[in-house]
């Protein structure tokens, strides 16, 4: 029962109750696994980075910086914080600080929490969890593409159907400068239809004005001058080695001239994986190449690219598709009674543990009765019974808990016996 005086989460930051983080649980394996059969290293970095960063990394002009921060001025020395948004920027700022790149490439790997101030709705919240993977100090297209089959065979391996891949390049920044002369142009010659934001934007970032999700622009978008006729020869080079590994690959995709990401730092190639089917967010893993951002954050140039997942939206979609949550991880549920019984228990309880079985003990007395009613509903295969008959014996009865004979064996055959049962 909840009172008004009951404290709950803030709004959009969501708790994950045990039912559910076992398909969490089960998830993050697979990830992990996946992204260490190509070679990724886990990296963990703070939750929380100096504000200049994230201002410099993703751009001022950008619905993350403008809109969406958790900034707050530390009470103890007024420092400027940020609770991280995204995680680029962060390990981009790890693999400098610690000089990780200093003769060798790194191909990393990250998950957890992020936090935007967005209007929270499905798919959408204000504390989301993302897997980030970046490969850094790697120029050539090659990699791109290895990213991106990385991420068709995931898709695979979960079983997600109807996911589809859009891909665009944003060029190199002497046609990106040519682009936005010509956006800005455009843009100014349609003055009156451009919503507050891309007003704002016009001289700013007229780029990101192509990312407006407003209904009411997208016929105006549609006619802005487009970047791909900008390209040099270099970077259309790249674009198409990247198109040609995934089509000797099977791997279908689009090619979406609007793709431009909701971040300053990419450039060249940026793709999304999107779904038709979680709404307006149906974006569940997006990134692109920024060969731009080490330099920016103060180190070397060294071209990089990664992309992010949206762990919620990809496991709303595995539960769209009826994917059925693991069964509660418990072997052995020991039930027991009286002084010496107990004893027995807790000790045959520890033993078992040693064997790699995953008991639970029962804790809180009560009739036999009763503790079997929770062996039920523990998920356990067996049952471990232990009266004060079986204690003076030093012997315990285990009972299979889908039906079949109780036996009673000497503590030591315990284990064996149980592993029988439940194979
Ligand atoms: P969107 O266009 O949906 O706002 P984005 O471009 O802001 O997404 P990215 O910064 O590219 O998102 O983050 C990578 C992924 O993280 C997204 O594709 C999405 O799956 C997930 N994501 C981003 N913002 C949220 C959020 N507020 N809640 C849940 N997942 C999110
Ligand atoms: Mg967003």
């Amino acid at each position: 029962m909840s009172d008004n005086n009951t404290i709950q989460a803030v709004r959009g930051m969501n708790d994950i109750l045990p039912d559910e983080a076992e398909l969490w649980l089960w998830f993050e394996e697979v990830v992990r696994d996946w992204l260490h059969s190509y070679g990724y290293r886990n990296i963990r970095m703070p939750l929380v980075e100096p504000t200049a960063l994230f201002k410099r990394a993703i751009g001022e002009v950008t619905d993350i910086v403008e809109k969406e921060m958790y900034s707050f001025e530390d009470a103890m020395n007024g420092d400027h914080l940020t609770l991280r948004p995204e995680g680029t920027a962060s390990c981009v700022r790890a693999v400098l600080q610690h000089n990780l790149l200093y003769n060798a490439p790194q191909r990393l790997y990250y998950n957890g929490q992020m936090f935007r101030h967005e209007r929270p709705q499905k798919g959408r919240y204000r504390q989301f969890h993302q897997f980030g993977v970046e490969a850094l100090g790697y120029a050539g297209p090659d990699i791109d593409a290895e990213q991106i089959l990385m991420c068709a065979r995931l898709w695979k391996k979960l079983g997600l159907r109807d996911v589809t891949l859009q891909l665009n390049t944003l060029g190199d920044s002497a046609s990106r400068h040519r682009h936005r002369t010509k956006l800005i142009a455009y843009f100014e010659q349609h003055k009156s239809a451009l919503d507050a934001d891309a007003e704002r934007r016009l001289h700013s970032n007229p780029l990101r004005i192509l990312d407006s999700k407003n209904p009411a622009m997208q016929e105006l978008i549609a006619g802005a001058p487009k970047l791909m006729d900008e390209l040099e020869d270099e970077a259309l080079q790249h674009f198409s080695a990247v198109q040609a590994t995934l089509v000797q690959h099977g791997v279908p995709f689009e090619i979406n001239p609007r793709l431009v990401r909701g971040l300053d730092y990419y450039n060249r190639t940026v793709f999304e994986w999107v779904t038709t089917r979680l709404g307006a967010q149906g974006t569940i893993c997006a990134g692109g190449r920024y060969d731009g951002l080490v330099e920016q954050i103060g180190g070397k140039p060294v071209p990089a690219i990664g992309f992010a997942m949206g762990v919620e939206r990809l496991l709303a979609l595995l539960q769209e598709d009826g994917m059925a949550l693991p069964k509660p991880q418990v072997d052995v549920y020991v039930v027991h009674q009286g002084e010496s019984a107990s004893q027995l228990a807790s000790r045959v309880a520890e033993q078992l543990r040693n064997e790699s079985l995953r008991v639970v003990l029962h804790c809180g007395g009560g009739s036999f009765k009763s503790q079997m009613k929770k062996a039920d509903g523990s998920g356990a295969q067996v049952a471990v019974v232990i009266g004060d008959d079986e204690a003076h014996a030093n012997e315990a009865s285990v009972k299979p808990m889908q039906g079949g004979e109780q036996v009673r064996v000497g503590v030591q055959n315990l284990a064996a016996t149980i592993i029988k049962f439940i194979k």
